[in-house]
């Protein structure tokens, strides 16, 4: 199956040529969220080291309260385990963040050393009645990456900020799409050692696409594929969190080939877990 798509110039690109990728092709377009989580379900039962709130039973019309939490808890590996939350889906119409997400907890599984050393806390559908309509709004009406810390009553955003005010992550990322980019490219926030983290995260993810390197990006300056400054609201640490999280937001190009995408966002994903990883191991060793 071969794909078209424009990357400032235009490629045909095959499955065939990311041999190493082929394990995230498969997803259909006309998954429902619940059937989208099927597997985590089954995951859930059967490995210890998973745990699932709040998921939707399969083939149910999911509502604003399916909100699900997913926890991996790895081996400890040598320091008390890091928190980091994982967010995906709060634009409904942005589904490569949830399907990559799925995948990374399907990688989990099979292959639990590449989270060891963390607890996390997976949100992979943050806007279920969103991603149900295929909008990038709530049911009703409202953008909740642009609600938080502000005294939202929109129920998806109180419960995600009760959420990472009860987990304290010592990290937070969050995976979504750019319809308005041809490239891959990444929001970092927080704690001074996000840089340290974001860089190799654009260059494992640029193994399969291509990084956005324009001076602006989404209206902000951008250096290196990467933006400081972004719209107050978005899903964030409380303003008051003491010490900072990492906070790192990754942002697919839309035209690309879905499993291309999922791709990208698992891989930079993936990377930053590895190399905070190491961080923390190096300074534990000082
Ligand atoms: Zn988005």
């Amino acid at each position: 199956m071969s794909f078209l798509f424009t990357t400032g110039q235009t490629q045909v690109c095959d499955e065939a040529d990311f041999p190493d990728f082929q394990f995230l092709t498969g997803f259909s377009e006309r998954e429902s969220p619940s059937e989208k989580l099927r597997d985590l379900r089954k995951i859930c039962r059967e490995n210890p080291q998973f745990s699932a709130k709040n998921l939707p039973e399969p083939d149910t019309k999911i509502g604003r309260s399916d909100l699900p939490l997913i926890e991996f808890r790895g081996k400890e590996a040598g320091f008390p385990l890091l928190r980091v939350a994982i967010f995906a889906g709060i634009h409904g119409d942005e589904p490569e963040g949830v399907h990559a997400l799925v995948r990374l907890l399907q990688t989990l599984d099979q292959n639990p050393g590449l989270a060891e050393g963390y607890h996390l806390f997976c949100y992979p559908v943050c806007n279920p009645t969103g991603l149900l309509q295929q909008t990038r709004e709530t049911v009703s009406g409202t953008d909740i990456n642009r609600e938080f810390w502000k005294n939202s009553e929109e129920p998806e955003v109180v419960f995600l900020q009760q959420e990472i005010q009860r987990i304290t992550p010592h990290g937070i990322l969050a995976l979504h799409t750019d319809d308005t980019s041809e490239g891959f490219y990444g929001y970092a926030h927080g704690a001074v050692l996000t840089e340290n983290l974001i860089a190799p995260a654009l260059r494992a993810a640029e193994e399969v696409l291509p990084r956005n390197r324009d001076a602006f990006i989404d209206g902000f300056p951008a250096a290196d594929s990467v933006i400081r400054k972004t719209y107050p609201g978005i899903l964030s640490a409380p303003p008051d969190a003491s010490p900072k999280p990492f906070e790192i937001i990754l942002e697919t190009p839309a035209k690309p080939p879905a499993f291309l995408k999922e791709a990208a966002l698992v891989l930079a994903t993936q990377t930053i877990l590895a190399e905070y990883r190491k961080l923390i191991a190096f300074a534990d060793n000082i």
